[in-house]
């Protein structure tokens, strides 16, 4: 028998997908890790887990007890999942930025949600800081601090890295991703550079974001803006402290809906924005490097969640964006 004893066992081991269409344009194998097929539908899940189990097993977090965090949506809705499936309360913090499909995802897992204007982190009301001061202000309530809390980028070392390393069998020449709180990025990167120092760790960054040149000059610059959600940061987290980086690149909107809408059409997957971001790069790393190499990135959440935006042309259009 293979039985997964529950929603929580269900998370990972996600399939390595081959992305044919940009395999095949650069000579290079372009594969993207399925975490778009975890139960609570992200890559997300496999950081909720790990944040929660940490807190029972530090005894913080008690029967009956409440999981507060703020989030751009996908940590929410693994962390809504898991409450569900563990018996917690489950209170989340979202900017009002965010796509509908996710803040009424979140509603229907039965979550408190209160979303907040988007304000910038150095602002005491911005949603990271807000939800820290709920949580402490609550009785029997952790604050699952996702962008500080490094039992996410342990998910990632102690699953997502070596899924990677088994799947290619330590045949990768690249690993690619966007960063929210850097915990994918991150925990992956330094499992894999454990492994073989030679492979080649790139941040993919929208516009609007700090880290590209971050890396590229020591210092965090924020210019433009991005329609993709839950990625780009406007500085370091303790997830991403430490981390190898050899390279960051940086892609426009205009290069990510394309890309987003060939997965769709030539590959078959139906994809969010953050995807899109990180095949790009994915792409642009294909082409520095040259035919023969093997490149993994995270296929982070699916599209349903961007049906009113990326997918609806209307909205694309007004942001300055169309597809043909
Ligand atoms: N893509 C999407 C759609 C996300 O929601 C997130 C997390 N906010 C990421 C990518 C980045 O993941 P991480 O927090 O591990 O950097």
């Amino acid at each position: 028998m293979d039985i997964k004893y529950g929603f929580s066992k269900a998370i990972g081991n996600t399939p390595l997908i081959r992305l044919n269409s940009f395999s095949d344009a650069t000579g290079c194998e372009i594969l993207g890790k399925a975490e778009f097929l975890n139960p609570g539908g992200s890559v997300k899940d496999r950081a909720a887990l790990y944040i929660i189990e940490d807190a029972e097993r530090r005894g913080i977090l008690k029967p009956g007890g409440t999981v507060v965090e703020g989030t751009a949506g996908n940590t929410g809705i693994g962390l809504a999942h898991i409450c569900n499936a563990k018996g917690y309360k489950c209170l989340i913090i979202i900017p009002d930025t965010q796509s509908a499909e996710k803040i009424e995802a979140l509603r229907t897992l039965g979550a408190e949600v209160r979303t907040v204007p988007a304000v910038p982190y150095k602002d005491p009301n911005n949603y990271v800081k807000l939800s820290g001061r709920v949580a402490a202000e609550m009785e029997n309530a952790i604050w699952a601090n996702q962008f500080e809390n490094l039992a996410n980028r342990l998910a990632h070392y102690e699953t997502t890295g070596p899924e990677i390393w088994a799947q290619t069998d330590g045949k990768i020449d690249g690993w690619v991703a966007s960063t929210g709180t850097g915990g994918t990025f991150a925990g992956v990167s330094m499992f894999l550079k454990e492994k073989n120092p030679q492979i080649k760790s790139i941040v993919a960054d929208p516009m609007g974001s700090g880290l590209y040149s971050y890396v590229k000059t020591g210092t965090i610059t924020l210019e433009g803006s991005s329609i993709t959600e839950g990625i780009g940061n406007s500085r370091i987290t303790g997830n991403m402290e430490g981390a190898p980086i050899d390279d960051a690149i940086q892609i426009p909107d205009r290069e990510c809906i394309e890309v987003v809408y060939q997965l769709l059409r030539k590959d078959g997957l139906f994809m969010g924005g953050s995807v899109g971001i990180n095949v790009a790069a994915a792409v642009r790393l294909a082409k520095q490097m040259g035919p023969g190499h093997t490149i993994v990135t995270i296929l982070c959440d699916g599209g349903a969640r961007y049906q009113s935006r990326i997918f609806d042309r209307a909205w694309l259009a007004t942001k300055g964006l169309s597809i043909d």
